[in-house]
């Protein structure tokens, strides 16, 4: 059977990090949008090259960014399923998606809004290898130069706090519906993001199990 997976949730609701862990348990690809778009910056599609909208600072359009990802899940290595991560963002999105590939199960990691500017204002980032701190968490050390590399430590401007309600907004507003459209479907698997990575990890991969045992009897 397969395993094609969507994470859904917030900015700083740790995707990343669980669709990685998701991936390593099921052996399955973690496919972050962002990446395959910088993996596939040339590729050609009548709609021009990604290359040119990365460049200008733009979003590719949904159209392109279907095309990609179609390519990217035809290859060997999804044949068990996949984690989508990034991706879609919207319902018209969502829609499209649903054309070219099935989805056994959502995955929102549901994180209050104070947490969430928590974690994001309090991360500090090495400007030189990418490092990241948390002023809380994660202190960096007190010279601010990294521990890796002694690269300078720095707060990056998508994590300032205008910046990040900013980001939330947008979220509730084009996201949002995106989690009703699932549920509506019946695949949305709700995961309270609140509590350390370990815990949001053991619920999860909890939650899954159980929602395979299920398909598997029916
Ligand atoms: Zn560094």
């Amino acid at each position: 059977m397969t395993l094609q997976l969507i994470m859904l949730g917030p900015p700083g609701a740790g995707k990343g990090t669980q669709a990685g862990k998701l991936a390593d348990h099921f052996d399955i690809p973690h496919i972050s949008t962002g990446q395959i778009l910088r993996n596939n910056k040339d590729m050609e599609t009548p709609y021009g090259t990604p290359r040119s909208y990365i460049e200008d600072g733009n979003l590719v359009p949904d159209e392109m960014m279907i095309e990609i990802l179609e390519k990217r899940l035809q290859e060997d290595d999804t044949d068990d399923g996949y984690i989508l991560d990034g991706f879609p963002r919207t319902r018209p999105q969502a829609v499209s998606l649903a054309d070219i590939t099935d989805i056994d199960a959502v995955i929102y990691l549901r994180t209050s809004e104070e947490n969430i500017l928590k974690r994001l204002t309090g991360r500090r980032t090495c400007e030189d290898c990418g490092r990241t701190y948390h002023i809380e968490m994660n202190p960096p050390p007190d010279d601010d130069q990294c521990e890796s590399c002694g690269g300078a430590i720095v707060q990056r401007a998508d994590d300032r706090e205008s910046v990040v309600r900013d980001r939330l907004e947008e979220y509730q507003e084009k996201t949002k519906p995106l989690i009703e459209f699932y549920r509506e479907k019946g695949t949305l698997l709700e995961i309270d993001g609140n509590p350390s990575i370990e815990e949001v990890w053991t619920q999860l991969k909890d939650r899954l199990d159980d929602t395979l045992d299920n398909v598997d009897t029916t």
